[in-house]
């Protein structure tokens, strides 16, 4: 079998930022008269005065901690919490049980992707911190079947169903145990830089049901009847502005880096690092190790160690030389095609049909609009802490 790389058709002429690693891979990049992407500027200009790498932020830690115990001294928990088996999710809940002794409801969703790696960890975090685990185990034939409808689409996000679900999860959760804090481990540290719209061409937003449904009544071809869906309004105002419910970033209040956070849960619980960023999970280390580079010539790295560089973790010329190689070398890109296709109960000729696909054409219904004023507001009034061009 042939595992071909689809080179990027465009007509601009190659460049890379002078200051991170992204470059025109990213369509939309821009780059002032020094060689600098509009995401470096923003990161100086509007981020990092604010953030300061996490010092400074004693005080409003206090606030927030106090405040979400407060409100849940007479409930059996205080706060809600996923947790993926991944790095972010994991540090969260060392800090919130051990360091900050919050009590959070802790789940994880099973969605049929995990990968061992996760399952340890996740394992060995909840055992050493004496948490009750809850996890939601998803219908895996209906995920299979929306799993096949995303491919069947020719769209590059191909991980909506599980991440929408775990948003799903959340409101329904925060609903029915009447908790009013959300954890979520997103951190400016590692995370700063988002990756570029332009690779997510034709895909809805993650936590838009409308978006959902119509890609599962367009291309599922059994009834879909287990899984929950949420909506951007539910998400965006009804939880947060109706029934109140916060979902907060604390992550962004402690100083820390991603070699730090690897060091204390190695250290403390034998915690296993995985390599790449969201490689803890079958599909999405398919996705993004494999099946974005060759078919659209996007490396996600690019995103995750440009954060690392803007934020003085790693120098511009080690990610350079670490985006020289490819995510997977050729044996673990062929073994992993082998797995996905044999999870997906289809022959490896017809994952590669999707594979060359044309791209998606189809515009799918969705809020998007909506959205986009959403980040627009949160950016004018300084609560958006992610660079999302
Ligand atoms: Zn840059």
């Amino acid at each position: 079998m042939n595992y071909p790389v689809i080179k990027l058709q465009t007509n601009r002429p190659y460049q890379i930022c002078k200051c991170c690693v992204m470059d025109t891979t990213d369509e939309d990049i821009v780059f002032d008269e020094n060689g600098v992407c509009m995401r470096c500027n923003e990161y100086k200009e509007r981020i990092e005065p604010e953030w300061n790498h996490g010092r400074g932020h004693e005080q409003e830690l206090n606030t927030l901690l106090t405040e979400i115990k407060k409100k849940g001294e007479d409930k059996d928990y205080d706060c809600i919490l996923g947790l993926s088996g991944g790095l972010d999710s994991s540090y969260m809940l060392h800090l919130a049980v051990k360091e900050w002794g919050l009590r959070p409801y802790v789940f994880h969703i099973d969605a049929g992707w995990n990968l061992p790696v996760a399952e340890e960890n996740i394992k060995k975090l909840t055992d050493k911190l004496g948490v009750e685990l809850h996890v939601e185990h998803m219908d895996w034939n209906e995920m299979r079947e929306m799993q096949l409808a995303w491919f069947r689409t020719g769209l590059e996000m191909l991980d909506a169903p599980q991440d929408h679900a775990f948003i799903a999860l959340i409101d329904k959760l925060s609903k029915e145990l009447g908790i009013k804090y959300i954890l979520n481990g997103y951190n400016i540290c590692t995370e700063v830089i988002a990756d570029p719209s332009s690779w997510e061409k034709g895909a809805g937003p993650t936590g838009d049901g409308t978006y959902i449904r119509d890609v599962v009544k367009k291309y599922c071809r059994i009834p879909i009847k287990n899984y929950t869906y949420t909506s951007g309004l539910k998400h965006k105002f009804i939880n947060p502005y109706i029934r109140g419910v916060k979902t907060v970033k604390p992550l962004n209040y402690v100083e820390f880096t991603r070699e730090s956070m690897i060091k204390t849960l190695s250290d403390e619980y034998g915690y296993v690092p995985y390599g790449q960023k969201h490689f803890e999970d079958l599909l999405t280390k398919f996705l993004e190790g494999y099946w974005q580079p060759t078919r659209f010539g996007h490396d996600m790295r690019r995103a995750q160690l440009s954060s690392l560089v803007i934020t003085g973790q790693i120098s511009r010329e080690t990610a350079l030389e670490i985006l020289s190689h490819a995510p997977l070398n050729e044996d673990e890109s062929e073994q992993l095609f082998k797995e996905v296709a044999s999870k997906l109960e289809i022959s490896e000729d017809e994952l590669m049909h999707y594979h060359e696909l044309p791209e998606c054409s189809i515009r799918f219904k969705s809020q998007e609009h909506l959205y986009k004023a959403g980040i627009r507001i949160f950016e004018l009034l300084g609560l958006e802490k992610r660079i999302r061009k």
